[in-house]
């Protein structure tokens, strides 16, 4: 198998079954033995005749060549007692005790099984308004936000990650404004990333800088008014501050819900790329699209068949995962099981782009993404549709907005995920995020040093005969290989990392992404810390007008405590 240091240190941490005294009881390979064959084992019940293990060693095969791997929650729980399968849940939240602390309950459930959250609070009354049953004032939902962060922050994950929410607010609620600057002190509310959920309506409004409603989610009374111009230029300002909160554009969220009789999507997972309805679980899965790179007639391009292969059999992979799942609820079964979403992207992308010598930000590699993403895209509907001529078309396939003369048997198929640590156990760079830093330098306990070194920088140099661990720690100390002025102009061009490309670039990026990609698309678009409130704005209304579903940003060093810091140790 193929996996480096990295990855092996994370699986035994966090993936492995241990025992009581937390000693691994698998090994790495028994792992994606384990995940292989309980996924496969949902061929049998749609047909007993079915050749389970000869589907198990394909799964098994696309895994440890880390072609394909499924979320963080598969390969944990795949085959256990626990068997929960799914990344991304979406629960509501009515305007009741009731319905608040079920949310809490459930929210508990999930987190305790590896799931994520998100929640639309839109529908609490604001802070101050009456509450009929006691007369009483109501808190309002950023207080309410502060109860769920406790719940998460009590529970541990089966000791291997503590849990994640999304809470969404419309800018039409009456507390927009302290949602705004509810994380202005990046010590509150930790276990949420949050999201403003603009409207058309407001956007345009902010454009012409007119004033908009506020409308009471009690009554659905206007009882006041803002000028959109005045409130966009706040969430600017508060995401200068510190990248939160990001924004969310919801109609476009439903102009793509695949079953508009069933409500509204509201709200999306933790970290932005799955809008579902209430009580909807999907379950995601990356391809390693450095994978899928070979060599012909002397240069390197995408191997279009194996992709296509890839992509045949993950579908198959994903939609196997919803029919074996245990669910943390039943009405997260019945309502998940209703569309059979599932969410295939790609991780990757970045170090593929570099294999094949072009830079991140250029035209070429923008237009490649679309080629890219509509061909994942197209082979996925296609091998869905295979799927639903043995197995069923999704059951609301009829009553959704898809095509009618193709039954598909999932009602959506690409999700663009962050792959934070399935990007590590495939040892390529994250979702479609550029190269954050070419070399870091781990401390290692007895106080020697590690240098790491992306593998596609580190073989480019040594055919040329560049390589030395002096130039290695320079390039770490730099922050960027395209400060380092000897070495040659095409690798200072090509080896461009997160901070050499503009936010335009980066956004164009994602919007190359997003255009063929039927969820959303996880990316951050990052801005030096010189950037001003005005350059983020810019890139707000860029991303609005190129299709974007949202946006998150974040300006170097603007939190204490960032996760990645250019040039020093980590
Ligand atoms: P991974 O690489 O572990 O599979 P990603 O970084 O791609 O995960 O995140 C995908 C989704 O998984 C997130 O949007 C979120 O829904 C869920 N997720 C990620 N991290 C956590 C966490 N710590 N707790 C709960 N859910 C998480």
């Amino acid at each position: 198998m193929k996996l480096n240091a990295n990855a092996e240190t994370v699986l035994k941490q966090r993936y492995l079954i241990k025992d009581e005294d937390g000693n691994p009881v698998e090994t790495v390979d028994g792992m994606f033995r384990r995940v292989a064959k309980a996924i496969a084992s949902a061929d049998a019940l749609h047909d007993k005749n079915t050749d389970t293990e000869k589907v198990e060693a394909l799964f098994y095969d696309m895994m440890t060549n880390l072609e394909f791997l499924p979320n963080s929650p598969t390969l944990m729980n795949a085959g256990r007692d626990l068997g929960q399968l799914s990344a991304c849940f979406v629960l509501p939240v009515e305007d009741s005790m009731e319905s608040i602390f079920e949310a809490i309950k459930q929210a508990a459930l999930i987190h305790k099984s590896g799931g994520g959250t998100g929640f639309s609070f839109s529908r609490l009354r604001q802070e101050g308004s009456t509450v009929n049953s006691t007369g009483g004032v109501a808190s309002g939902p950023i207080s309410f936000m502060k109860v769920f962060n406790m719940a998460t922050e009590a529970i541990k994950q089966g000791g291997s990650r503590r849990g994640a929410n999304m809470g969404i607010l419309r800018i039409d609620h009456p507390d927009i404004l302290k949602f705004i600057d509810c994380k202005a002190d990046n010590t509150e509310i930790t276990n949420f990333n949050l999201s403003v959920g603009l409207t058309e309506e407001f956007m345009k409004a902010a454009e012409a800088g007119k004033d908009y409603d506020l409308v009471d989610p009690h009554t659905g009374k206007m009882i006041k008014q803002l000028n959109a111009r005045t409130v966009f230029n706040k969430i600017v300002d508060a995401a200068w501050r510190n990248g939160e909160p990001g924004i969310i554009f919801l109609d476009r969220l439903n102009r793509d819900n695949i079953v508009p009789e069933q409500g509204k999507i509201e709200a999306t997972n933790p970290c932005g790329e799955q809008p579902l309805l209430p009580h909807e679980s999907c379950n995601l899965g990356s391809i390693n699209l450095t994978q899928m790179v070979k060599e012909e007639n002397g240069s390197r391009v995408f191997d279009w068949d194996k992709l296509e292969r890839t992509v045949k059999h993950a579908v198959h992979f994903l939609d196997n995962v919803i029919e074996v799942n245990k669910y943390p609820l039943e009405q997260i079964e019945f309502t998940t099981k209703q569309t059979r979403k599932i969410g295939l992207g790609v991780m990757g992308w970045a170090d593929s782009l570099l294999m094949m010598g072009i830079p991140y930000n250029t035209e070429e590699a923008v237009q490649l993404a679309e080629k890219v993403m509509t061909f994942i895209t197209e082979k996925g509907r296609q091998a869905s549709q295979e799927l639903a001529q043995s197995r069923g078309a999704f059951p609301l396939f009829k009553q959704s907005i898809l095509p009618q003369d193709k039954p598909q048997r999932n009602g959506t198929i690409t999700t663009i995920a962050p792959t934070g640590t399935l990007s590590i156990i495939g040892g390529c760079s994250s979702g479609v995020e550029p190269v954050f830093a070419y070399v870091f330098i781990r401390n290692i306990m007895d106080g020697t040093e590690m240098l790491e070194v992306n593998p596609i920088l580190k073989a480019e140099l040594e055919k040329r005969g560049l390589y030395s661990e002096a130039l290695m720690r320079r390039i770490a100390q730099e922050g960027a290989v395209s400060h380092i002025k000897e070495l040659p102009e095409d690798i200072r061009r090509v080896f461009v990392s997160t901070h050499d490309i503009s936010p335009e670039y980066h956004v164009r990026m994602q919007a190359a992404f997003q255009r063929h990609t039927d969820n959303a698309v996880s990316k951050t678009v990052n801005f030096s810390n010189e950037a001003t409130r005005d350059d983020v704005a810019k890139v707000y209304s860029l991303a609005f007008s190129l299709g974007c579903k949202g946006v998150t940003i974040y300006r170097d060093g603007s939190r204490d405590e960032q996760v990645l810091n250019i040039g020093k140790v980590k």
